[in-house]
């Protein structure tokens, strides 16, 4: 039997947003204030990615003093170096990092910047793709990534380009083994909080426990509608879910099996056609048109 691997791990599952702004770079508030809107908000876990850059003076936010029963922090933030194939500076996530990282060096590449993070112990993701037209090339070339920001929420409210799901599953056709996560890249100067998240399964809210999970793909991401649970059974993938409109199994190129009713919190799948790209993606929608994403089940 296979299994999607977020779905057989002990412990339960804490909602985080792994991408988000302060006053340390752009963003409209400081970081304790977002740190209390996002745990009075529910959320169990935050990281706080200011752009690292030399205008900030290379911030990774310490909000460690932040932390209190049923909350957590991890550190990070947004890299950047120039220059894309679009002649533009990298966006790359890095959750995990330590405070003393070094600033980035004049000629390092997006590339070697991306490892220069996984190396320092950090979960690594490239960010928005959609947003700033961020090629296929160049997302193949950050080798040290961890996942692909499938959905970005201040880029789909701000430009109509949040949703990666596109480039995201071409990496996966060529090969790459890349996880998906959904965030907010909130700043506060309007309204863009609190729309897609992480939902990361761990024994316990503790930031490294979390991380780990983050880095094994351990997670589904969700805008709102819950995943409770995603197996494979002689062929059968079973699904079960928040009231859903559409339950999805995408897999290589055209390879797809859907579900669709009013308000289903379970569905069925024939999955052996999409097994035989070697890999499946569950996407759920629900009723009001709210998606969450589950990390490619890998069966080859
Ligand atoms: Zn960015
Ligand atoms: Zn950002």
């Amino acid at each position: 039997m296979t299994v999607c691997s977020a779905f057989n791990q002990p412990g339960r599952f804490f909602k985080g947003n792994l991408h988000t702004h302060s006053t340390m770079s752009d963003g409209r508030y400081a970081p304790e204030e977002v740190c209390r809107r996002y745990r009075e908000a529910g959320y169990d876990f935050l990281t706080l990615s200011d752009h690292f850059l030399p205008v900030y003076d290379f911030p990774v936010t310490d909000t460690t003093a932040y932390r209190s029963e049923g909350f957590t922090t991890l550190l990070g933030a947004e890299v950047h170096v120039r220059a894309t194939s679009m002649g533009e500076a990298w966006h790359l996530l890095a959750v995990g990092l330590p405070r003393d990282f070094l600033a980035t060096q004049p000629g390092e590449s997006g590339p070697q910047l991306a490892q220069r993070c996984r190396d320092a112990g950090a979960f690594v993701g490239i960010v928005h793709p959609a947003w700033y037209g961020l090629s296929l090339e160049d997302a193949r070339s950050i080798e040290s990534a961890h996942a692909v920001e499938i959905y970005n929420h201040t880029s789909a409210l701000k430009t109509d380009r949040g949703d990666s799901s596109a480039l995201y599953d071409q990496l996966l056709a060529e090969g790459l083994r890349l996880s998906a996560f959904a965030s907010d890249d909130a700043h506060f100067h309007f309204d863009d909080a609190f729309g897609a998240w992480v939902m990361v399964r761990a024994d316990s809210l503790q930031p490294e426990l979390l991380l780990e999970s983050l880095k094994k793909g351990h997670y589904y991401s969700s805008q709102g509608p819950l995943i409770h649970d995603i197996r494979i059974d002689a062929g059968q993938l079973h699904v079960k879910c928040s009231p859903a409109r559409a339950v999805m199994l995408l897999g290589r190129a055209s390879k797809a099996v859907s579900e669709f009713g009013v308000g289903m919190e379970s569905a069925t799948l024939a999955a052996e056609g999409v097994a035989k790209g070697g890999y499946g993606r569950v996407v759920v929608i629900s009723d009001d048109g709210r998606r969450a994403w589950s990390n490619p089940i890998w069966f080859a």
